[in-house]
C-alpha cells in the first residue's frame, strides 16, 4: 500500500473517529439535559399544584368568613385582627372555651410550619406594602417576582442555591377579592389588585444528588459505548489495512515471479541484479554471473509436446534452484534461458557452480508420463569487471553461452576478457 494512501485511510478514520465522539458525545449530552429538564419541570407542576392547593385553603377560609380555632398556649389570638373595627376575633362557648378568629393570612403561615415540619416545603406570603412586617416582607426572590408581577407576569420561579443545598422556589401573586376586604379594607386595594403573592420553597438537593448520580451513569455509558465503537473501528482498520498490505505484497510478489518456474521473471530479476551490482560496487567484492540456456530444448517440445517441454524446464528450475546458494540471484531471462548472479563468487568458484549445474542436469533425465526426457544445458560465465555495467556483464556472459552452444553445446565457457586476463 503506498505510503500516501496509508495516511489517506489513517487520517480518513481518525476524523470519523473525532466525528463519531462528538456525536455520541452530542446525543448523551442532549438525552442528560432533556431528562434533567424533565425532573425540574415535574419539581415545577408539584410547587404549582402545592401554590394551587393553598389559595384552596385560604378560599375555604374565606368563604366561611375565617374560621375560629381553640385558644391554648402557642394559639393565641392575632393583634392585626383586634385592631380592625367590626370583627369578632375572640368568642367563648357555654363552658367557657375561648376561641380565637384565624384568618387565610394566620392559615397560610400556620400551614407552612406544618408543611416545612412534616414534607420539608413551606409557604410564604409577601407582599410590596406589608401588613405585617416582621412575617410578610418580601426576600429577594419575592421581591423581583412581586415587582414582576406588577408588570404583568402570572408566575415567577428560580433554583436557589442555600447553604443546606438547592432549593426550588416558586411564587405565584394573590389577587384582591371581594372576601379580602374584611382584613385587608383599609389598605385601599381595589378587586383584581394584585395584594401580595404566595412562594412556594423545596428543597432539592436529594433530587440534585439524584441528577449528578444519572449524570455519572450516562457518562459512563457513553464512555462505555465509544470505547467500544473506536476499538471496533480500530480493530477493523487494522485488519482492512493489513489485509491490504498482504494482498498488495502478494500482487507485488506475483508480478516479479515466473508462474512456471518460481523464479523471478526477467523485469524484476534485472531490478535485483542492478541492486546487487550497486551493493557490490560498495563492498568491493567479487562477483559473477552464469547465463544458462537448455540445449534443443525445441527439439523437445516438438518431440514430446509443449506440456512436457514445461514439465522439463519446471524440473531443471528445480535441480538449478538446489545447486545454489540462497541469495544467488536466479531469473528466467527468457524462454528456456536464465541468468544467475552469484554475489561474493571469483570467476573459478563460478566455474565450478556452472560446471556442477551442467553435470547434473546432463546425469539426470527428467521424467515425463511414462518416458524420461534427458536434456543438457550449456552455460557461459563471466565475472563483473571494474566499474562494469549490468549491460556488460549479461551480454559477456551471452557471448560466453554462444561460445559453449558452437563448442558443441552441454558444456560451460568462459568470457573473451577473463580468458585474456
Ligand atoms: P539451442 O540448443 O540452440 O538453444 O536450441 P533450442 O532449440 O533450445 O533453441 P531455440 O531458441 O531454437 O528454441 C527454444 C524453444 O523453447 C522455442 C520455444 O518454443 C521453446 N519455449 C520457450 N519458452 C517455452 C515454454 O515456456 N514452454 C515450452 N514448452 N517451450 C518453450
Ligand atoms: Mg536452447
Ligand atoms: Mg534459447
Amino acid at each position: 500500500m503506498s505510503h500516501n494512501s496509508l495516511t489517506f485511510v489513517r487520517k480518513f478514520i481518525l476524523v470519523a473517529m473525532v466525528v463519531i465522539t462528538i456525536f455520541i458525545g452530542l446525543i448523551f449530552l442532549a438525552f442528560n439535559i432533556r431528562s434533567e429538564e424533565l425532573t425540574i419541570s415535574v419539581i415545577h407542576q408539584q410547587a404549582k399544584s402545592l401554590f394551587g392547593q393553598m389559595i384552596l385553603v385560604r378560599r375555604w377560609v374565606t368563604s366561611h368568613g375565617g374560621v375560629y380555632v381553640k385558644v391554648r398556649p402557642g394559639v393565641d389570638p392575632n393583634p392585626y385582627l383586634t385592631s380592625l373595627p367590626g370583627l369578632k376575633v375572640n368568642i367563648i362557648d357555654e363552658s367557657g372555651q375561648q376561641y380565637t378568629l384565624r384568618n387565610p393570612g394566620v392559615v397560610t403561615r400556620e400551614i407552612s410550619e406544618l408543611a416545612n415540619k412534616e414534607g420539608g416545603y413551606s409557604f410564604h406570603i409577601s407582599s410590596l406594602q406589608p401588613v405585617n412586617p416582621s412575617t410578610n416582607t418580601p426576600d429577594d426572590f419575592e421581591r423581583n417576582s412581586l415587582v414582576m408581577f406588577e408588570k404583568g407576569s402570572r408566575e415567577a420561579f428560580t433554583i436557589e442555591q442555600r447553604p443546606e443545598g438547592p432549593v426550588y422556589r416558586y411564587m405565584a401573586p394573590l389577587y384582591y377579592e371581594s372576601t379580602c376586604s374584611r382584613c385587608h379594607s383599609n389598605q385601599g386595594y381595589s378587586i383584581g389588585d394584585i395584594r401580595g403573592g404566595i412562594s412556594v420553597s423545596i428543597p432539592i438537593k436529594e433530587v440534585y444528588s439524584k441528577m449528578r448520580t444519572n449524570r455519572l451513569y450516562t457518562g459512563g455509558a457513553a464512555l462505555m459505548v465509544l470505547t467500544l465503537l473506536l476499538a471496533t473501528l480500530t480493530y477493523i482498520t487494522r485488519r482492512f489495512v493489513r489485509a491490504l498490505k498482504e494482498s498488495e505484497l502478494k500482487l507485488v510478489e506475483m508480478a516479479a515471479t515466473d508462474s512456471l518456474t518460481g523464479f523471478l521473471n526477467r523485469r524484476a530479476g534485472m531490478m535485483r541484479i542492478e541492486e546487487e551490482l550497486s551493493r557490490q560496487k560498495r563492498s568491493g567484492e567479487k562477483i559473477s554471473c552464469l547465463m544458462l540456456d537448455i540445449d534443443h530444448f525445441k527439439k523437445v517440445n516438438d518431440t514430446y509436446g509443449h506440456q512436457a517441454g514445461d514439465t522439463v524446464l519446471a524440473r531443471f528450475a528445480a535441480v538449478l534452484g538446489d545447486s545454489l546458494r540462497k541469495h544467488d540471484i536466479i531469473c528466467r531471462y527468457g524462454g528456456e534461458e536464465f541468468i544467475v548472479l552469484l554475489p561474493e563468487t571469483d570467476l573459478a568458484s563460478a566455474i565450478v557452480t556452472a560446471q556442477k549445474i551442467c553435470d547434473c542436469t546432463h546425469k539426470n533425465s527428467i521424467k515425463y508420463r511414462d518416458t524420461g526426457i534427458k536434456v543438457t544445458v550449456s552455460i557461459g560465465v563471466a565475472q563483473l569487471q571494474q566499474d562494469e555495467s549490468v549491460d556488460s556483464l549479461i551480454w559477456r556472459a551471452d557471448e560466453a553461452l554462444y561460445h559453449a552452444k558452437s563448442s558443441g553445446r552441454n558444456c560451460v565457457k568462459v568470457a573473451i576478457q577473463e580468458l585474456s586476463a
